[in-house]
C-alpha cells in the first residue's frame, strides 16, 4: 500500500488544514463524476485522507500500526458526509449563502509608488500625479445597464441567485446548490448592458490627482489615501491608495535616519586656525563655526537642521564632516612661508606617528555612525 503522505502529497508534519486543502484539491479532480478512469485512484485518496484527517488514526498510522480499514475500506465511520461536499461545493456543503449576490462591490485598494527630491521628503510638499484606475462609468454612472433600461429578475432562478442540482457521488444523487448559471449568481440578469463598461459600472481611466507629502517620510514610507483606490463595481465605494515614497539621490546630502549628512571642505589653513564658514543648506544659508586646530574628519552638528520627524514634534540634525584640503600649486613666497612654518615647529624631518586604531579618523567616524 503507498504512503498516505505520498498520496496526498503533504509532508509528514502537514497540518490537518494541508491535508484537507490536499485532499480537496485531489478529489476535484479525481471525483468518479468528473474522472471515471480514475475510481481506483480516488479511492486511494480517500483512504488516505480518512486516516490523516483523523489525529488518532494518523498517530496510530505514524507509529506504523493499521491505518483506515484495508484495501477496499472505503468511507468508514468519521468520514462525513459533509467533507465530500466541501470538496465540491465550498463550505457547508450547502452552497452558498442565502439569497442572490450584489453586483455592487467594494473596489481594491491600489498601489503607486512616488519619487521625490530630498527636500522634498525632509520638509514634505505637494505633487501632481497622474494614477490609472478604475473610475465610475460615466455612461451608466454605475447602474451597469444602458440608459433607460434595468436589471430584470433572472427567469432560470427567479431572482434567488442560486439553482438546485442533482449530483451524482459515491453516495447516490445528493442535491446540491449552485450559484446560478445565467446570471451568476446576481438573482437579475442585464437585458442591455451598458456599452461603455460591458456592465461592469466602471471603466479604467488615468486620474490626475494632487497628494500631499508629509514632512520626514522616507524611501519605504507608505501614505494611505481612504477612498482613493480602485472604484468598486457597479457604484461600489473605492478601496484605499497607497502611495509608495522612493526617495531620490541627493548629490550633496544624504540621509541617516532624520539626520542630513555632508562632507565639507576645509581649507588646512582655515582648520588650522579656525573659521567661519558659509554653507548652502536644505533650509537655506548656515553658518559652519571650525573650531581651530580642527582634524580632518571631525563633525559639527547644526542642530535641528535636519529632516522633519514624520511622527512627532522637531526635525534631526545636520552632520558635517570637515574634510582639511591640503594647499597644492603652492607658488615661490607661499612654499617658503610654509617651509619657514615647517622650521618653527620642528617638523622639517617630521618623526610621523602611528595614531592607535582606536582615535584613528576613520574608526571615529566609523564609531560615529555605527552609534558606538
Ligand atoms: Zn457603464
Amino acid at each position: 500500500m503507498s504512503d498516505y503522505y505520498d498520496v496526498l502529497g503533504v509532508s509528514k508534519d502537514a497540518s490537518t488544514e494541508d491535508i484537507k486543502r490536499a485532499y480537496r484539491k485531489l478529489a476535484r479532480k479525481l471525483h468518479p463524476d468528473v474522472n471515471p478512469e480514475a475510481g481506483e485512484q480516488f479511492k486511494e485518496v480517500s483512504q488516505a485522507y480518512e486516516t490523516l484527517s483523523n489525529p488518532e488514526k494518523r498517530s496510530a498510522y505514524d507509529r506504523g500500526g493499521a491505518g483506515a480499514g484495508g484495501p477496499g475500506g472505503g468511507f468508514g465511520a468519521g468520514f462525513g458526509f459533509s467533507d465530500i461536499m466541501d470538496a465540491f461545493f465550498g463550505q457547508g456543503g450547502g452552497g452558498r449563502g442565502a439569497g442572490p449576490a450584489s453586483r455592487t462591490q467594494r473596489g481594491q485598494d491600489a498601489l503607486i509608488r512616488v519619487d521625490v527630491d530630498l527636500a522634498e521628503a525632509a520638509f514634505g510638499g505637494e505633487r501632481s500625479i497622474q494614477v490609472d484606475t478604475a473610475i465610475l462609468c460615466p455612461t451608466c454612472k454605475g447602474s451597469c445597464c444602458q440608459p433607460g433600461t434595468s436589471p430584470q429578475t433572472c427567469d432560470i432562478c427567479h431572482g434567488q441567485g442560486s439553482v438546485q442540482r442533482v449530483v451524482r457521488s459515491l453516495l447516490g444523487q445528493v442535491m446540491t446548490t449552485q450559484a446560478c448559471p445565467t446570471c451568476r449568481g446576481f438573482g437579475t440578469v442585464l437585458p442591455s448592458p451598458c456599452l461603455e463598461c460591458s456592465g461592469e459600472g466602471r471603466v479604467r481611466a488615468r486620474r490626475p490627482m494632487t497628494i500631499r507629502i508629509p514632512a520626514g517620510v522616507d524611501t519605504g514610507t507608505r501614505i494611505q489615501l481612504a477612498s482613493q483606490g480602485e472604484v468598486g463595481t457597479a457604484g461600489g465605494p473605492p478601496g484605499d491608495l497607497y502611495v509608495e515614497i522612493h526617495e531620490r539621490p541627493h548629490p550633496v546630502f544624504s540621509r541617516s535616519g532624520d539626520d542630513l549628512l555632508c562632507t565639507l571642505q576645509v581649507p588646512m589653513t582655515a582648520a588650522a586656525l579656525g573659521a567661519t564658514i558659509p554653507l548652502e543648506t536644505l533650509d537655506g544659508a548656515e553658518e559652519v563655526d571650525v573650531r581651530p586646530g580642527a582634524q580632518a574628519g571631525e563633525v559639527v552638528t547644526l542642530k535641528q537642521k535636519g529632516a522633519e520627524h514624520l511622527r512627532a514634534q522637531g526635525r534631526g540634525d545636520l552632520l558635517i564632516t570637515l574634510e582639511v584640503v591640503t594647499p597644492r600649486d603652492l607658488d615661490e613666497e607661499q612654499e617658503e612661508l610654509l617651509r619657514r612654518l615647517a622650521e618653527l615647529r620642528g617638523e622639517v624631518r617630521p618623526s610621523g606617528k602611528l595614531s592607535e586604531t582606536h582615535q584613528g579618523v576613520f574608526s571615529k567616524l566609523r564609531d560615529r555612525f555605527s552609534g558606538r
